[in-house]
């Protein structure tokens, strides 16, 4: 029977912003809460963090900015900018975030599991290279594409983002690399300003950044299209080695923070879609990290689903 890895640890909920903010520890509980319920997480491998990760996080943000966050919230909570809160403990919990995204990748490469979720926060896919935006502090998943290309000398590794917002920190971080595609679908006008479908990558990463934006109140049949007429045959011209997915549930249509009308069927079919894919060209292998979804109960409904479908969905072989 093929395995689905679990990233998961109490730690990430020491990562404390408020009571009032949307991305708080509560998320993470809601979700193990909803696997326990659904029998789901007992099948799951579990994932252990490893724990020498600086030097990774460093090949996508300066020392200078790893200098300043781990000084930053020391003596209390403080705002990084207009919504991205730290705490005495925020470093180390984005550090251990980062570490258990790569255990997912090593656990995938060993042929332990087939594939992996990520329950992790703080999420990653707005932090840029010098700063935290958004409510992300390290960009957990350019940095396990880096992880992947050193570490286990892959080639080609496809980013797929499905989260709400547009994933600014890492279309920057890979716009002028033909070796890692960024494929985003999002809300367009939204947080955080960029995504436009121009944005395509530049010098040599041109055309390998691939944004979809979508209209406010888009859902399930629409997202359904992208993937299977935009996304699926660029992604299999690309032939990665390795795709990960930056998953936010935001895009579900109760969550506060968007306007599409998206449910947990929209996120099976597009999970499932991904599979289809990494069947065809790199045995499967999937890390899924968590990214967005603020509303608890889509939140864990949609992440249940997601699981669901990376343990039990049998890819299509295309004929
Ligand atoms: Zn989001």
């Amino acid at each position: 029977m093929h395995k689905t890895g679990l990233v998961y640890h109490p730690d990430f909920l020491k990562h404390v912003t408020g009571k009032e903010h949307p991305e708080n520890p509560q998320r993470l509980k809601a979700i193990v809460s909803s696997l326990e319920k659904s029998g789901l997480w007992s099948k799951l491998q579990k994932i252990e963090a490893k724990h020498s990760t600086l030097e990774w996080i460093e090949r996508v943000h300066s020392k200078h900015y790893l200098q300043q966050l781990q000084g930053a919230g020391k003596k209390g909570a403080v705002l990084l900018d207009s919504d991205t809160m730290v705490g005495p403990n925020s470093f180390e919990v984005a550090v251990l975030a980062v570490s258990g995204v790569l255990a997912a990748c090593d656990a995938v490469m060993a042929g332990k599991v087939r594939n992996a979720f990520c329950a992790v926060r703080p999420p990653g896919h707005h932090a840029e290279k010098e700063r935290a935006m958004g409510f992300c502090l390290f960009n957990n998943v350019a940095i396990a594409a880096r992880y992947l290309q050193e570490e286990h000398r892959l080639k080609r590794i496809l980013i797929v983002d499905w989260d709400v917002h547009h994933g600014n920190g890492t279309q920057h971080c890979f716009y002028e690399d033909d070796l890692v595609y960024y494929f985003s679908i999002h809300q367009y006008p939204h947080y955080p300003g960029t995504g436009r479908e121009e944005e395509e990558g530049e010098g040599p990463g041109k055309g390998y950044t691939l944004n979809v934006p979508m209209c406010a109140g888009s859902g399930d049949l629409e997202y359904q299209e992208v993937f299977e007429t935009i996304f699926y045959p660029e992604a299999e011209r690309f032939k990665p080695d390795f795709v990960l997915i930056s998953a936010g549930f935001d895009g579900h249509k109760d969550d506060p923070l968007s306007d599409l009308r998206l449910t947990e069927k929209g996120f099976q079919k597009m999970t499932e879609v991904v599979m289809d894919l990494t069947q065809e060209c790199c045995q499967g292998r999937i890390v899924s990290v968590l990214e967005g979804g603020y509303d608890l109960t889509s939140l864990s409904a949609s992440v249940k689903t997601h699981v669901k479908t990376l343990l039990e969905h049998e890819p299509k072989k295309k004929s």
